[in-house]
């Protein structure tokens, strides 16, 4: 779904880890899930337990994946990274399982996407800290009880509704990353650039924060892009109209749409004539996944109102056509 251009496109998954905060202290917002964490980690550390399991959902890029990888620095132990994607049968996940080390974490990642046959090991791994193994077939059939390590399961989703009400009661917390605010995002991309070792001042700050779609991972593409801009075409210096002129050129609006949200809003407008649409008969015309459509690009264009989702469709808003500077069809009464 990427547009192949460095900071373009919603999904674009550009190397921003020497970004990625290390501590939590390091993380910017999300301060009522920090809280809450906080509390429940040294409450575990008081008593010598594993931290209880921990779920994260919200729409991609922001800070699932990092608070998966700061919890355990906070805790001074290792993590584990797996996806749901490619643990496909249960000797995909033994490997994981086996590997612990006592109070360590094991973060997988899109496990709304773990088949529920590799789920059922999830299960008594959770509850029990043990597995059970069937060896052989039929009559010779036995069980062998594998018995693991204490351990910190976090699982991350875009979708929790997709999630199994079984798996998802074993997760003791729950919580939901939100959007970002204008000023949080403004003090990520602020600290960003020092790190990158070029300062921006608080109108180009405010100019990448204002089209970043509340979203702190293309806050960080979008910085990246500007610095590249800037050092071929302003010797490295970053003003506002520099960082403006740097995210039009690829065709990043006011709003912080890509080219992919717009394209959609196009098609909708365009091919549908506003709607309603189903989400696949969008995506087929877009050629894209409806995954990815319902994941990266809709969340925004719902959050902002430039569409809305009814029964029958997804459909054009007034501020939706407004936007895309349309006018909307005459409909009949
Ligand atoms: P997710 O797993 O939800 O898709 P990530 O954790 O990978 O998102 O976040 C994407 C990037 O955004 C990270 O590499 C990090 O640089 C940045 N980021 C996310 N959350 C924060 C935060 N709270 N403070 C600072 N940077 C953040």
């Amino acid at each position: 779904p990427n547009s192949g251009q460095p900071g373009a496109g919603s999904g674009d998954n550009m190397p921003d880890t020497s970004l990625r905060p290390k501590r939590m202290d390091e993380m910017v917002g999300q301060r009522d899930v920090m809280e809450r964490l906080k509390i429940a980690i040294e409450a575990a550390q008081k008593r010598g337990e594993p931290l209880g399991h921990i779920l994260f959902d919200g729409p991609p890029g922001l800070g699932k994946t990092t608070f998966a990888t700061v919890i355990p620095a906070e805790m001074g132990t290792v993590v584990q990274m797996a996806n749901g994607a490619g643990l496909k049968a249960p000797k995909d996940l033994l490997p994981y399982l086996t590997n612990l080390s006592e109070g360590s974490v094991l973060f997988i990642d899109e496990i709304h996407r773990v088949p529920k046959a590799v789920e059922e090991y999830l299960y008594t791994a959770m509850e029990d800290f043990r597995i059970d193994i069937v060896l052989g077939e039929g009559v010779s059939a036995r069980t062998l009880n594998y018995e693991l390590r204490p351990f910190t399961l976090i699982g991350a989703t875009t979708r929790a509704g997709m999630l199994s009400a079984p798996l998802r009661d074993r997760f003791q917390i729950r919580e939901h990353l939100g959007w970002y605010t204008d000023t949080e995002l403004c003090e990520i991309v602020r600290r960003n650039s020092i790190k990158l070792n070029m300062p921006i001042d608080d109108d180009s700050a405010a100019v990448i924060a204002g089209r970043s779609r509340r979203t702190p991972r293309l806050a960080n593409n979008r910085l990246l892009w500007v610095r590249d801009y800037s050092q071929s075409k302003a010797d490295g210096k970053v003003t506002g109209p520099i960082a403006t002129a740097a995210l039009d050129m690829i065709g990043i609006d006011v709003l912080g749409l890509d080219k992919q949200d717009r394209g959609y809003l196009d098609t909708l407008m365009r091919v549908f004539v506003g709607g309603p649409a189903g989400l696949e008969a969008i995506a087929h015309t877009m050629n894209v996944s409806g995954d990815t459509l319902e994941d990266e690009v809709e969340p925004f264009l719902l959050r902002s109102e430039l569409i809305v989702r009814t029964r029958r469709g997804r459909m054009m808003t007034a501020k939706g056509y407004a936007h895309m500077k349309q006018t909307p069809p005459k409909r009949p009464l």
